[in-house]
């Protein structure tokens, strides 16, 4: 087969793949570029492979970065542009399920092709269009399919993650997985315990994000892979109920996280550690704990005050869309009305500050000067007291007398 209008980055590309060939080797196009080319997607880097060793890419081109030598990637600065130019190679002998014990530099593209994870992903480009599929790739990309190169049992074997992207792929592409390779992931899903949880991570966030989230988690519960996932295990029923949910496609990474922590029922209190399994940032920690508060809340009721002014409007609306998937109004309008109506919206915008009490009120300054102005806030949030000087002020002076 040959694509007959390659697009734009590629026909850029084509400039360093001419360049290599004039040198004597081989280059071709490689990757997820390649798959989502021929699905009609927006392709992302586009990622070329060679039969050049690393040493010889770095003679030919001026300018370059040692991103991943040691696996054969160089990144080529070329023109404006940058490509991550990686020489054909083996992998071989798996001994920890996770990283090939050694990388052997070859010159075929075959070999290269074959180490590759699954069929959709071990297409090759030629500059000129013309594809090359060895291992019918395309009539999987054609018919939906995700389909492990070669035997799949040995392929999960020798690394467990490739279980965890086909799911992600799945999802992704709207994928259907192929049997044996459904059977093999089956099999060997307790190896993902082998495998580092920010890289299992970075996969199941992906899944989640996916355009058809059921086509990967439905698989994900199927073949146990959760059982082997941080917080996960004999979550079963949770796993099905949040698979359940209306398949729309999650906007973003903190709403995964919320949803997930709804479903498994993990109250407030406990959210914290179970993110900390997943390896997530604090701050990312610290937003998902929010969002996953204020969603019970809003849940329960409309929003009150106090949550507007503590979550902010951001997550507020954040917090308004995930009530689609619990089969509740989206009311985005009438949240940011609300939130603008607060009378105050940041504490800063307070009238009087730490210091105009300090010189009214004749205390040290202390514990309770926190405390006042904590219920100052809460008081002008609510309602209860307008939000000027006097008023303020004579409110603290009776807080002081009641403390
Ligand atoms: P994405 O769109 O998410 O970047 P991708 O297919 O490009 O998807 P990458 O992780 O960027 O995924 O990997 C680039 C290519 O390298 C893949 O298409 C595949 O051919 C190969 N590859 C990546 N990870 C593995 C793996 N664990 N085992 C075998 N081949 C892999
Ligand atoms: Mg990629």
């Amino acid at each position: 087969m040959r694509l007959e209008h390659l697009p734009e980055e590629f026909i850029k590309a084509s400039a360093v793949i001419d360049e290599i060939e004039r040198h004597g080797f081989e280059a071709y196009f490689v990757g997820g570029s390649v798959r989502d080319t021929l699905l009609g997607k927006k392709s992302h880097d586009v990622d070329i492979a060679t039969s050049a060793y690393p040493e010889e890419i770095k003679q030919i081109f001026k300018r370059t970065v040692d991103v991943g030598i040691d696996h054969g990637t160089v990144l080529v600065l070329y023109e404006e542009d940058q490509y991550e130019i990686t020489t054909f190679r083996t992998e071989s002998t798996y001994q920890d399920y996770r990283r090939p014990d050694t990388v052997t530099f070859v010159r075929s593209l075959e070999e290269d092709l074959k180490r590759r994870d699954f069929t959709i992903n071990a297409l090759a480009l030629e500059k000129n269009g013309t594809i090359i599929d060895l291992f019918d790739g395309l009539a999987d990309l054609k018919n939906g399919v995700i389909r492990a190169v070669g035997d799949p049992k040995e392929r999960f074997h020798e690394d467990a993650l490739r279980m965890m992207r086909g799911l992600r792929f799945a999802s992704q592409l709207d994928f259907d997985i192929e049997k044996e390779t459904m059977g093999a992931i089956y099999q060997f899903h307790s190896l993902l315990s082998k495998i580092s949880v920010e890289r299992i991570t970075i996969e199941f966030v992906k899944l989640l994000l996916g355009e058809n989230r059921q086509k990967g988690l439905l698989p994900f519960i199927e073949t146990e892979c959760y059982q082997s996932c941080p917080g996960l295990k004999e979550k079963t029923m949770a796993l099905l109920r949040f698979s359940e949910l209306p398949n729309k496609m999650i906007e973003e990474e903190r709403m995964v996280w919320a949803m997930l922590l709804r479903e498994l029922a993990i109250p407030i209190t406990e959210s914290r550690d179970f993110l900390k399994l997943w390896k997530l940032s604090n701050h990312l920690i610290h937003d998902v704990t929010e969002l996953s508060y204020g969603l019970g809340q809003r849940l329960e009721a409309d929003w009150q005050p106090k949550d507007l002014f503590r979550m902010g409007l951001e997550k507020v609306l954040i917090v308004e869309k995930m009530l689609f998937f619990y089969g509740q109004e989206v009311k985005l309008e009438e949240a940011e009305k609300l939130f603008s109506g607060l009378p105050i919206t940041d504490r800063k915008q307070l009238k009087v500050t730490g210091n105009d009490l300090l010189a009214e009120i004749d205390q040290k300054p202390g514990k309770w000067l926190g405390r006042l102005i904590d219920q100052l806030e809460e008081a002008v949030i609510n309602g209860v007291l307008v939000n000027e000087k006097q008023a303020l002020i004579a409110y603290a002076k009776e807080f002081v007398k009641k403390e």
